[in-house]
């Protein structure tokens, strides 16, 4: 016999936009349950949070918490066919923290609220009754049977299909690696991101006191060519040209790839039913805003699930008037990376394009200008 739970919100996935939900659900006193496919919290994912995520963390108390064992920098030199070309600074600052030790913080804090989490646990069908989704059955056996669904599932999301809401995506035109390498002073120093005239890109920066992060992207052609039979990092050279010290790291590199692609839905919610996260949207990582959206709006989706209290009418209302113009603020992040991604060949293009505003604020207030600094 099935093993049935009832509860306030069930949130599949316990990535930061499920995690961070749930912390904030939890302390309003919800009965939250988080499904999530994995051992553990998911290790992949991003290491930036810039300044629209650390006024979210700041406004609930978990700023320090997070910056403890965090870098902060405050400028970022951008690179054209080897030259300098321009700095950007951030006047907070923004924090470099892995991806995973990120969503566990917040994961340690979700305990104190007596959320559940599910691990090893897979949704295996959504039943509904109309709009509303009124059950989910695990591969295991048990099932769920809760008030609010939240598909925070990431970009394949399974909850998403089966709500029969449609994504759109859109690949980038080159092949996305990554590594974790030993440290070298260049890096140490400052983060640089280089791009050249044959459409080549590439960041380098420090995740901690011993190890730095380096994104490579080529075309397709140029990945296979210089990827294809082991790095030989003398590729490089006219490329990466402030980071000498960096090649011996870069050839030994284990580096992996991952896929990127820009994807936009028509909707983020059915019934009683909400997308969050990467399941959501999903734009080009160097943006660097893809967390900090998505905490503001699991903000957002706490308020209406609050506000409420139980009363679907109300919900689906919240979800309409409050959650779904969300998905104006991440056209316009979307719509941004594609551009950018588009024009890493052409240096004029390039710095047309470019967006200060939305690189050091994102979609909050901005203060003050000229926080770009051209370098030619
Ligand atoms: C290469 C790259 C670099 C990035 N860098 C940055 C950056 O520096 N700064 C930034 O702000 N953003 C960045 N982003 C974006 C950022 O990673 C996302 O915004 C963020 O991870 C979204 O979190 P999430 O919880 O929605 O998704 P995820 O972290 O993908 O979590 C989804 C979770 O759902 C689980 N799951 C999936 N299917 C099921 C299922 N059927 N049942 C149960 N569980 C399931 C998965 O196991 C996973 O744990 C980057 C993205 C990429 C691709």
């Amino acid at each position: 016999m099935a093993r049935t739970t009832t509860c306030d919100v069930a949130i599949v996935g316990a990535g930061l936009g499920g995690c961070f939900l749930a912390l904030l659900l939890g302390r309003n006193g919800r009965n939250v349950v988080v499904v999530e496919q994995g051992a553990a919290i998911p290790a992949a994912g991003a290491d930036f949070v810039k300044r629209p995520g650390m006024g979210v963390l700041a406004r609930h108390g978990l700023g320090s918490l997070v910056e403890r064992h965090a870098l902060k920098r405050d400028i970022v030199r951008y690179y054209h066919d080897g030259e300098a070309i321009q700095e950007c600074r951030y006047p907070d600052g923004f924090l470099i923290r892995p991806y995973r030790e990120l969503v566990e913080v917040i994961y340690s804090c979700c305990s104190m609220e007596g959320v559940e989490f599910w691990f090893d646990s897979r949704i295996e069908r959504l039943e509904r009754d109309g709009d509303r989704v009124t059950r989910l059955a695990l591969t295991d056996g048990r099932e769920l049977r809760p008030d609010v669904v939240i598909a925070a599932d990431g970009t394949r999301s399974m909850v998403r299909q089966a709500l029969g809401i449609t994504k759109e995506t859109t690949a980038y035109p080159h092949m996305m690696r990554v590594a974790t390498v030993p440290l070298t002073a260049s890096v140490a120093r400052l983060n640089r991101l280089y791009f050249n005239s044959r459409g080549w890109f590439s960041y380098l920066y420090p995740v901690n006191e011993e190890q730095a992060r380096v994104f490579v992207g080529l075309p397709l052609e140029d990945d296979r060519e210089v990827f294809g039979g082991g790095l030989e990092a003398d590729v490089f050279r006219d490329f990466i040209t402030e980071n000498d010290d960096a090649y011996d790291v870069l050839g030994p590199a284990h580096w992996q790839q991952i896929p990127v692609a820009a994807m936009r839905v028509p909707a983020y919610h059915k019934g009683n039913a909400a997308l969050l996260g990467s399941a959501a949207f999903a734009c080009h990582p160097m943006t660097g805003m893809g967390m900090s959206y998505t905490m503001h709006d699991a903000e957002i989706l706490a308020g209406v699930i609050c506000a409420a209290e139980g009363d679907p009418a109300l919900l689906e209302k919240g979800l309409e008037t409050a959650y779904e113009p969300r998905r104006h603020a991440h056209a316009e992040l979307i719509d941004y990376g594609d551009a950018l991604a588009g024009t890493f060949h052409d240096r004029e293009t390039y710095l047309e394009v470019f967006r200060e505003d939305l690189h050091v604020f994102g979609d909050t207030e901005p203060t003050g200008g000229g926080f770009v600094t051209a370098l030619r």
